[in-house]
């Protein structure tokens, strides 16, 4: 693409797409990229970037990754999609069962979504409709159907969709504006003790006061498990999820782990509820499913929970997406979780959280930084003020790498594969950019 042509496409994005979270006259500049592979960006003006966001979390093994090349386009050649109401393919019964292999146990049913936003609307629905099929087998009919709301964790995110943004941080998640029509659910602090640290019993008391006054009322308790995602990007103690999950069961109420950011490696732990070594009800994983390929996620629940809807009247689940376990993003996932299964993840990301922890460190001498934290392949580094993301955003494209900021979060989840090289030069741009520009932590 020739100058003129780029800057023709720039301002056709400009004149008519709305990207993610944006302004239509948003002052912050966008990238138009050619192509990816491995940890780099290739833009259309021929620079290349490192990665350091693997495309929100997704792109666990880099872009444009032979194996996964391959299962996409072998499954092309056989069909791109079928229904899913009254058909089957191998691609998503084989995906299925992997992911009750892989996932905590107890874990046996598998609803396959297009989203994250999407897995978490039906995790919730599913825990209504528990209830709802459960009392009408039992002499507490009533009561049971009264479990219609939700819990969930100050500076948790869970996605954009209404009953998402109904558990979402009510106050940074971004939904204030919607308050009006959004269903009213009950909010805890965010957890207070870090991760690796005991959590107190008076930690937990809130969170014990609301179960004890309202389970009555209360479906499920759904948490981001271990890592606090987009709604704060914050570590929380292991006793926590491990205290948290007996009250869900003291109280009867279920416990749902959204697991879209932390599933597939990304805290060091296949999944976020191992570090406390616990299996959630219901559970959705999303994000890295599919490698970065294509939009697939999951909502897994337990045998009983399935048993109990589909064994009452309606008998049924009311829900099925169109795209319901598109062949070729079932392919593609599968394909993601064997070469993750057979590459040392565990390794490369216990490798990046040294580095991480490492490099980031000296950040902590710039008068803008508030707090470094790393766990896992995630580094974060959150300023004392929001950033100003236009000259922040064009400043890392300028040292050649690709960071995106949020608020006041600088931070980094990069591939898996990552080399220690290209790791350091992620760190070392952060640190040079904060350093050069300190009005970077201030507007
Ligand atoms: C990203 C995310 C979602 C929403 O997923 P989408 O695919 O963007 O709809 C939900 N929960 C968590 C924890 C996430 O990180």
């Amino acid at each position: 693409m020739n100058s003129t042509q780029l800057s023709t496409l720039l301002s056709d994005d400009k004149n008519s797409v709305w990207h993610p979270y944006s302004s239509t006259h948003s002052d912050t500049p966008v990238f138009a990229v050619k192509s990816a592979k491995g940890v780099y960006l290739t833009l259309e003006d021929g620079r290349q970037l490192i990665d350091g966001m693997s495309s929100w979390w997704c792109a666990i093994h880099g872009y444009n990754v032979p194996e996964l090349n391959d299962a996409i386009t072998q499954q092309l050649d056989s069909m791109a999609h079928v229904m899913f109401g009254g058909l089957t393919h191998e691609p998503a019964v084989k995906l299925c069962k992997k992911l009750v292999e892989i996932t905590p146990a107890g874990l046996d049913s598998v609803f396959l979504a297009d989203s994250g936003s999407v897995a978490v609307e039906i995790a919730m629905k599913m825990a209504i409709q528990y209830w709802q099929a459960l009392g009408q087998s039992s002499s507490q009919q009533s009561k049971l159907c009264n479990k219609q709301k939700f819990i969930s964790l100050r500076n948790g995110y869970h996605g954009d969709t209404f009953g998402a943004m109904s558990v979402c941080d009510p106050v940074t998640g971004m939904h204030t504006l919607f308050s009006g029509i959004l269903a009213k659910n009950y909010f805890v602090a965010s957890p207070a003790c870090r991760f690796g640290e005991p959590c107190l019993e008076e930690q937990l008391e809130e969170l014990k006061r609301i179960l004890e006054t309202n389970h009555e009322l209360i479906a499920a308790l759904i948490l981001e498990p271990i890592v606090q995602g987009a709604g704060g990007m914050k570590f929380y103690s292991i006793d926590y999820l491990v205290q948290a999950k007996n009250l869900c069961k003291q109280f009867d109420v279920l416990l749902i782990a959204d697991e879209i950011a932390t599933g597939f490696g990304r805290s060091g732990k296949m999944f976020g509820c191992e570090h406390a070594n616990i299996s959630p009800d219901i559970m959705c994983v999303g994000k890295s499913l599919t490698g970065g390929y294509m939009t697939l996620a999951a909502t897994l629940c337990s045998r009983k929970i399935s048993d109990t809807i589909s064994d009452n009247p309606p008998h049924t689940f009311m829900h099925g997406p169109t795209f319901m376990a598109n062949p070729l993003a079932c392919s593609v996932a599968l394909e993601n979780i064997n070469l993750l299964m057979t590459s040392p993840w565990q390794e490369n990301v216990k490798r990046i959280e040294q580095r991480l922890k490492n490099e980031l460190e000296k950040c902590r001498e710039l008068a803008t930084v508030d707090d470094v934290r790393v766990l896992g392949a995630i580094g974060v580094v959150e300023l004392k003020e929001a950033v100003d993301m236009p000259s922040i955003q064009q400043a890392f494209v300028d040292a050649g790498v690709w960071i995106r900021p949020f608020g006041k979060l600088v931070y980094l989840m990069p591939a898996y594969i990552i080399t220690n090289e290209q790791l350091k030069k992620l760190t070392d741009a952060i640190f040079d950019v904060l350093k050069d520009d300190p009005k970077h932590g201030k507007h």
